[in-house]
């Protein structure tokens, strides 16, 4: 107690075990009628002894402590204590920017509550609004501490007066902080009672409120330049995680991780998949739902894959520029990731950027559901997760390229193997007639010229089927020359102007002859052929469209292992010509149909899948686009697949041989 009997404790903890109540909130409200403070002239008693070192012993404790949350409550408890204020705040100038040579310097930022004691919130959003106004830059001119005796009834604070009477303070004394004249913030104390201040105390408050000043820029100071230090320890850590795997998932789970240590609570993890413009979310992790468990993008989360400029993410895949939100009804509008259950209070996308390239977008934000002690992310936030997505993009690229090439290599192994199977076949077939040719033409000789003509008969069909071995061998030869050249570019067409029918006719003709030497009567397949007109003209290259079709005339065989008819149309249309090749075999699903082109592609599910390289089919649609053509697949699994080539009558390719 002091000496005039008022609770002059220094430290209100102690006074009831409970801490004193500190708000800290934003400003930014609007008022409207503002009105300046002016100086009014304090007069009245001397300054007491002990105030003058009590301040003092302030200062030098304040100057001891670099925490900022600790500095201001230091600063406000002790002074309510000792100028007997019913009420105190500080109001700061918020934000602290990286300057040109990477230090830090203070910026003009919005006005916040840094801290109060007994100001309630709708007071401290009106004074907020009051300061931000205009009233900051008046006081930053005066740099003298204002005095208004009655609060209530000062005209010039009009539109304060009626909360400043709920409130129900009387006075009140506004002391600038000031560093090197630059204000950066006020130190009000509020009283019940009117309290007027002696020339002496208001003098040494100054003094004591520059000294807070300066406490209070180098906590600050410090406590940005310890989160930069500590950022850059996490940013460098992450990178090292990062590129310790080479596992996409790992690589991925890490970046989540990461990003929810550094960022928002939330990550959303988009990648361009090859020859897409689109982003695919890959990859969804929150810390709110369950902590450090990776989920896989649930449907009811989106799968869709977001078009360059939709929304947030699409608008950064686009521009390559980061994005940032603050406000929930923006971010539920521009993502469609985000409920409006969670509360999102913030987002912030920035690009995946890889060797020059955007690979993706990372969008990382904060679910609230609702609840205040989720801090928004800030600006700054925006530089940290291009720092992390910079390191997260190239080992993202990384792992993806080093899975890319172990799938190459898988299929170059399963390739080998596939061919060494494919040349064994025909190679065994001919080595084992060759033998029995030579074995027979052994016992040839001695026999009776009606014998011999009937072993003879024996031995043609031999050489027909060595013959057969050797086209397969051949057509097997062709396939892997057609593969180089498709894959250097040196696919060369003849296009010339031919009659298609008699072509796809001798193909079919070609592969009934196979059948008979094959003596497999076993399965029937039944070739139908209908051309509409019966001769059509087409600019294609022969051989090429002959390989084409028997290449879809063997798999339509391959496929029908119950046999059945196979349909061939030839038609002449309007714009183009068609040929299609129908079978009643056993189909294929839905979401294979495009994939069949695909290079070594073979479907799991089929039963002959050992059979064949999966080269046939990529090798035709190079080939009909080549010729300007296209070729596509209907299909059904059990009922059949129908092939279509549209061979435009317009050639593409200009050099006709004529
Ligand atoms: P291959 O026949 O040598 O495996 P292709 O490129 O010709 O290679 O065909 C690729 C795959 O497409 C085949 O392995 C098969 O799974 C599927 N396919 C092709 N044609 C048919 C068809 N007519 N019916 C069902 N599936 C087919």
């Amino acid at each position: 107690m002091s000496q005039d009997g008022r609770d002059t404790q220094a430290n209100p903890v102690s006074e009831d075990g409970r801490k004193p109540e500190i708000k800290h909130m934003e400003g930014g409200r609007t008022f409207n009628e503002a009105h300046r403070l002016e100086e009014l002239a304090p007069v009245q008693s001397a300054l007491r002894p002990e105030q003058a070192e009590a301040l003092l012993s302030i200062s030098a404790l304040l100057n001891r402590d670099l925490n900022p949350g600790r500095v201001l409550y230091g600063l406000i408890s002790q002074i309510k204590a000792l100028f007997h204020a019913d009420r105190v705040g500080v109001f700061l100038r918020q934000n602290l920017m990286a300057d040109n040579e990477g230090g830090l310097k203070l910026d003009l930022g919005p006005i916040v509550c840094a801290a109060s004691l007994g100001l309630s919130d709708e007071y401290l959003a009106a004074i907020i609004a009051f300061y931000e106004n205009k009233e900051f830059r008046h006081l930053q001119n005066l740099r003298r501490p204002v005095y208004i005796a009655n609060a209530q009834a000062d005209a010039r604070l009009n539109g304060l007066r009626s909360l400043n009477k709920q409130e129900g303070f009387q006075s009140v004394l506004t002391l600038p902080l000031l560093n090197r004249e630059n204000l950066i913030g006020v130190l009000d104390l509020y009283h019940d009672q009117a309290r007027v201040y002696s020339s002496d105390e208001i003098r040494l408050l100054a003094i004591f409120a520059n000294q807070a000043a300066l406490s209070i820029t180098n906590a600050r100071l410090y406590e940005e330049s310890r989160r930069r230090e500590l950022d850059s320890t996490r940013l460098s850590e992450a990178g090292r995680i990062f590129n310790s795997s080479l596992k996409l998932r790992e690589v991925l789970h890490n970046i989540a991780l990461a990003s929810m240590k550094i960022l928002g609570n939330s990550v959303m993890i988009f990648i361009v998949q090859d020859g897409t413009v689109t982003a695919t979310p890959i990859l969804w992790d929150s810390e709110i739902e369950a902590p450090g468990t990776i989920k896989k993008v649930s449907p009811l989360r989106t799968t869709h894959p977001i078009q360059p400029g939709e929304g947030a993410v699409g608008k950064t895949l686009q521009s390559g520029v980061p994005f940032f939100l603050t406000e929930r009804r923006d971010i539920l509008k521009a993502t469609a990731f985000t409920r409006p259950d969670e509360e999102v209070n913030s987002l912030v996308c920035v690009p995946l950027k890889a060797y020059g390239k955007t690979i993706g977008v990372l969008a990382s934000y904060q679910i609230t559901y609702g609840s205040d002690e989720v801090e928004p992310l800030e600006k700054r936030h925006m530089a940290l997760a291009t720092q992390l997505a910079d390191r997260a993009a190239i080992a993202i690229q990384n792992a993806r390229l080093y899975e890319a090439e172990k799938r190459e290599q898988r299929a170059k192994d399963e390739f080998l193997s596939l061919i060494s199977h494919e040349l064994r076949t025909p190679l065994t077939s001919i080595k084992g007639y060759n033998h029995l040719l030579y074995k027979r033409l052994d016992i040839i000789t001695p026999l009776e010229p009606e014998e011999q003509f009937k072993v003879m008969d024996g031995l043609r069909h031999y050489t027909e089927v060595i013959g057969t071995q050797i086209d397969r061998l051949q057509s097997l030869v062709e396939e892997l020359t057609s593969i180089s050249h498709i894959e250097t570019g040196k696919l060369e067409l003849k296009i010339t102007n031919i009659e298609l029918v008699s072509i796809v006719q001798d193909q079919i003709e070609r592969m009934e002859q196979e059948f008979k030497l094959a003596r497999q009567p076993r399965i029937r397949h039944q070739f139908e052929l209908k051309a509409v007109p019966q001769i059509i003209q087409a600019n294609v290259d022969p051989m090429a469209l002959s390989r084409v079709v028997r290449n879809l005339l063997s798999n339509a065989v391959k496929f029908s292992p119950k046999g059945g008819v196979v349909r061939v149309r030839v038609q002449r249309g309007s714009d183009e010509t068609y040929i299609t090749v129908q079978d009643e075999g056993i189909g294929m699903p839905l979401d294979v149909q495009e994939r069949i082109f695909e290079r070594f592609y073979k479907v799991n599910s089929h039963p002959n899948r050992a059979n064949g390289l999966g080269l046939g089919l990529y090798i035709s649609k190079h080939l009909i686009e080549g010729m300007g053509g296209r070729i596509k697949v209907e299909s059904s699994e059990g009922v059949g697949s129908t092939f279509t080539i549209s061979l435009p009558h317009i050639p593409a390719n200009p050099k006709i041989e004529t």
